[in-house]
């Protein structure tokens, strides 16, 4: 298989990875609503053909990760869901404003597997990895975990940055990730971070 390769298309403070082995490519996390302009503009900045994006995963449903899922799927980018996702989509519409321009997304068209069949729909397309289920932030987060140790977290809370969260529940998810190898944090917003910075302080390991 090929080497994989990362870059963020990202804007407004989110990022939007592109996970590319070869043309092969998987973006994670969708754009906020009403900004397909923006992400077609920084796609094709980045050289990233849209037709090449075999998949759109949203780590989890809120708008300024999933924004623009029902606009991918238009413009011919599947939407792969996780099971354990399904139930937080329709609560997308209740967020947001009419000038935000949100296309609701619809449920009867999406890829929706279950975390343990993601490993094989990823290596179809190339990527040696799996979508693990990691709660904390929202009971819909999952994490893109790839075998070379990188992690995309979405905005999986930091362990020091706990508010509202049950930071038991954040600590399970970062441990699991951790026990999987994870290494390097992708994050959903701010820059890429070593997995030593989240969990060294915190476990007590
Ligand atoms: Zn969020």
């Amino acid at each position: 298989m090929p080497k994989v390769t990362v870059v963020n298309v990202g804007y407004r403070s989110t990022n939007y990875w592109v996970v590319s082995a070869g043309t092969t490519r998987l973006l994670v996390d969708l754009g906020w609503p009403g900004t397909m302009g923006m992400m077609r503009a920084n796609l094709k900045r980045m050289d990233v053909p849209i037709e090449e994006i075999r998949y759109a995963l949203a780590t989890h449903y809120h708008i300024d990760h999933a924004g623009l899922g029902q606009e991918l799927k238009e413009a011919g980018v599947p939407l792969l869901v996780t099971e354990v996702q399904v139930s937080a989509i329709p609560l997308m519409k209740t967020w947001v404003k009419p000038q935000d321009r949100y296309v609701e997304i619809t449920l009867d068209d999406n890829v929706t597997i279950s975390c343990a069949e993601s490993r094989s729909v990823l290596e179809r397309i190339g990527i040696r990895g799996e979508i693990v289920h990691t709660p904390g932030h929202s009971d819909d987060s999952v994490s893109l975990l790839l075998d070379d140790g990188s992690v995309f977290t979405g905005d999986l809370t930091h362990p020091e940055g706990i508010g509202v969260e049950d930071a038991t529940v954040v600590a399970a998810s970062w441990r699991s990730l951790r026990e999987r190898g994870a290494t390097r944090i992708y994050p959903g917003h701010g820059p890429v971070r070593q997995m030593d910075s989240v969990t060294a302080s915190h476990d007590g390991q």
